[in-house]
């Protein structure tokens, strides 16, 4: 009997070790991982930089406060702000959080308390980011909500035009929906929104807690839009498994935050830059991000060629080594069946798989990636008789 609260569907894995896309589990049974701790092992497990710069700060200083100066935080905030439209970056612990202080500072900055997100969208599991998340079934038996949010489709450029009052302080978006299906903003929707902003003088608020950190072949997947975001979220690859999260502003939102108005015990600890300068000395280089471009493409036409008769497959979609496969059914069987099979993959939502390797990924675990699930896909025709 487990003495944890039930809040997970868990699965019959026990995960004992990890060494780069390779996971081992008790059994001694080995598994491509393709879920990568949910977008946030990017470098691999037990990336010997990261574990390096990691182990070096444990024998040297775990916490002060950040009543302290801290090297580490001066150090990965200059390099955010330089490889981003961001200028000032604040420390916290996880995601939730980071869209937790975005809310918070748009409140204080604007004067104003309605914000507009996405239907579909995922932005957290607090009470705040819960309520900027646009689905019904994360607010379940939780409410009342903050009552300040409203949803708009995705790619709907006059619904978000009709919902954006006088009375916005933001929009809150994720350039590609994560949890909500691995959907992508078109460039038409991401060029009004960007208008929409400045002609309402409303703030863009980019979740990339997702999409961040090199996941899409770009530092930030609102690079692929030339959008400019006055506030950017991160979280999940930031750390590669160490847990941090950050909020990156613009200079004009300096003043909001000053000192007493917002913080966190843990935030920006020695242990958690430690992971995140290492992580970004790695991801930003130009080079590394070029070979993600190259293997998402590389992979996404492999799959789109092996699986191009398969009737199940509905649409195959992505960027960089964000990838989603669309199927006419649900696809809860197949991730079980692929799993079998030693490859491991998620679900976005009931009827979208969603594929998240390593970054670090070799273009021969692809392809062992795309030959096991064209294998489950064809087999899964023939239960359904198709
Ligand atoms: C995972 C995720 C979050 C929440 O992050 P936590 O660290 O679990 O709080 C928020 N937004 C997006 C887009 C995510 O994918």
């Amino acid at each position: 009997m487990s003495a944890l609260f039930p809040t997970y569907a868990k699965w019959d894995v026990k995960a004992t070790k990890g060494q780069g896309a390779l996971l081992t589990d008790d059994q001694g049974k080995e598994y491509l991982d393709f879920i990568a701790g949910i977008a946030v092992c990017n470098l691999g497990h037990c990336h010997p930089k990261v574990n390096e710069a990691l182990k070096n700060q444990v024998d040297r200083l775990w916490h002060v406060s950040n009543l302290f100066q801290l090297e580490g935080q001066e150090q990965v905030a200059k390099q955010l702000v330089e490889h981003s439209v961001g200028d000032y970056v604040f420390f916290c612990n996880s995601g939730a959080e980071a869209n937790e202080a975005a809310i918070k500072l748009a409140r204080k900055a604007t004067g104003k308390h309605k914000m507009v997100s996405l239907t579909n969208s995922f932005h957290g599991r607090t009470l705040g980011s819960m309520s900027a998340t646009g689905q019904d079934k994360v607010h379940q038996g939780f409410g009342p909500l903050l009552s300040e949010f409203t949803y708009a489709p995705l790619n709907d450029v006059e619904k978000l035009q009709a919902v954006i009052t006088e009375e916005t302080a933001a929009v809150f978006i994720e350039v590609i929906q994560g949890e909500g299906g691995v959907r992508l903003m078109s460039q038409d929707y991401a060029d009004s929104l960007s208008l929409i902003c400045k002609e309402k003088n409303v703030l863009l608020v980019i979740d990339e807690i997702q999409t961040g950190i090199g996941r899409t072949g770009k530092r930030f997947a609102y690079e692929h839009y030339n959008l400019s975001p006055d506030i950017i979220t991160l979280a999940k690859g930031l750390g590669n498994g160490f847990p941090v999260g950050a909020m990156i502003g613009k200079a004009h939102l300096k003043s909001y935050f000053e000192a007493g108005s917002h913080g966190s015990t843990f935030g920006g600890n020695p242990l958690a830059m430690a992971a995140a300068g290492a992580v970004i000395n790695e991801v930003f280089e130009d080079d590394f991000l070029l070979s993600v471009v190259n293997k998402g493409e590389t992979f996404i036409q492999q799959l789109q060629t092996s699986l191009k008769d398969n009737t199940l497959v509905k649409e195959i979609r992505g960027l960089g080594l964000m990838i989603g496969i669309e199927c006419h059914s649900e696809v809860a069987p197949f991730i079980t069946a692929c799993r079998e099979k030693g490859l491991l993959i998620l679900p976005a939502g009931p009827k979208v798989i969603r594929i998240l390797p390593p970054l670090i990924v070799t273009n021969d675990q692809l392809r062992q990636a795309t030959e096991i699930i064209t294998e489950v896909m064809s087999e899964q025709l023939v239960t359904n008789g198709l």
